[in-house]
């Protein structure tokens, strides 16, 4: 993916073909490559070659250039590429030779860890270091990553196999016994991405897909399956909390017709209102949104700047009811 961020030395940004004399700086030094897995460049065009080949948009990996935010040279690069069967970002990077032993990696992983979690849940980090490399070693304990067992790695070309270590970090993850509890707690820590305001029984996020343009969901403070379950003060509240909700979509999103479902869920059976703004021909059927079935299609998962600016219109529109101002 492109990630676009600053730290307090860095400019972090995509690698583009232009950067290929700059690379060739770290991907042609035997010495930086002396642990990499990818063969040594021997020119730039070789790496430019490379550079074209790459596919920024894929969602399971982060791989961007650091530049030096004093002298805006690009310095190296690195990221972290999502396995599935670890369910673990693992971390990678090069820097110039020139550029050794001023922390910038450790910097730079730091803050690309944070980045992510706000878009995708990041349960662990892993790092795979040759065992004689005392460098990235010392990279792996900054990043508070520790011991988890041996393993190898082979050079792409076969030309060495490297007696290895992987270390590993975890991040507290919630409890998991309820998914609505789950995000309710992201967004009180402070790094819901989706979140928009807090009412009175309720929050306000922005849906994960939004092959329905303003799909919007109000998560019931109270862990409860029915309405009946709630005092009658609170679910009248929280039935109002529902219509401002609802209407806020409305006046945000500018739809034909708007569905209100309240439902519970697979795991976690716990009250949460789904608005769907609605136009004309959207579902191949008249009926209900759930006939569409690539609704969770990555395509409709919201960027970070798409999802800015949804809980931007939504966020003033709640703003606006709530002052009597619409
Ligand atoms: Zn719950």
């Amino acid at each position: 993916m492109k990630a676009y961020f600053t730290t307090e030395r860095l400019v972090v940004r995509p690698l583009v073909p232009d950067d290929a004399a700059a690379a060739f700086r770290w991907c042609g030094d035997p010495e930086v490559n002396t642990y990499m897995f990818y063969p040594l460049y021997t020119s730039v065009e070789d790496v430019r070659a490379w550079l074209e080949s790459r596919n920024l948009d894929e969602p399971d990996n982060y791989d961007e250039g650091i530049v030096l935010k004093s002298t805006g040279e690009l310095i190296g690069s690195g990221g972290m590429r999502y396995h599935p069967e670890r369910n673990a970002w693992e971390i990678g990077y090069n820097i110039r030779r020139d550029q050794w032993g001023h922390g910038y990696v450790v910097e730079y992983l730091t803050a690309l860890v944070e980045y992510i979690r706000k878009f995708r849940p990041v349960e662990a980090i892993d790092g795979i270091f040759a065992a004689e490399n005392h460098k990235s070693r010392r990279v792996m304990e900054k990043m508070e990553m520790a011991y988890v067992r041996d393993t190898v790695f082979d050079k792409l070309d076969g030309s060495k196999t490297f007696p290895a270590k992987l270390y590993r970090r975890n991040f507290p993850q919630p409890s998991g016994e309820c998914l609505i509890c789950d995000r309710i707690e992201w967004i009180r820590n402070g790094g819901n991405p989706y979140f928009v305001r807090e009412l009175e029984t309720g929050y306000v996020v922005i849906g994960d897909s939004q092959r329905f343009e303003g799909y919007t969901l109000l998560l019931c403070r109270e862990h409860a399956t029915e309405l009946s379950q709630l005092t009658p003060d609170f679910r009248d509240a929280f039935l109002r909390d529902m219509a401002l909700t609802a209407e806020a979509v409305q006046l945000a999103f500018h739809p034909d017709k708007l569905n209100y479902e309240l439902l519970g869920t697979g795991k976690g059976r716990h009250m949460h209102w789904h608005i769907f703004p609605r136009r004309n021909g959207d579902t191949p059927m008249p009926g209900p949104v759930w006939q569409v079935q690539d609704m969770q299609d990555v395509q409709y998962r919201p960027g970070p700047e798409k999802l800015s600016e949804l809980r931007e219109a939504l966020g003033q529109a709640i703003d606006r009811l709530r002052k009597g101002e619409a």
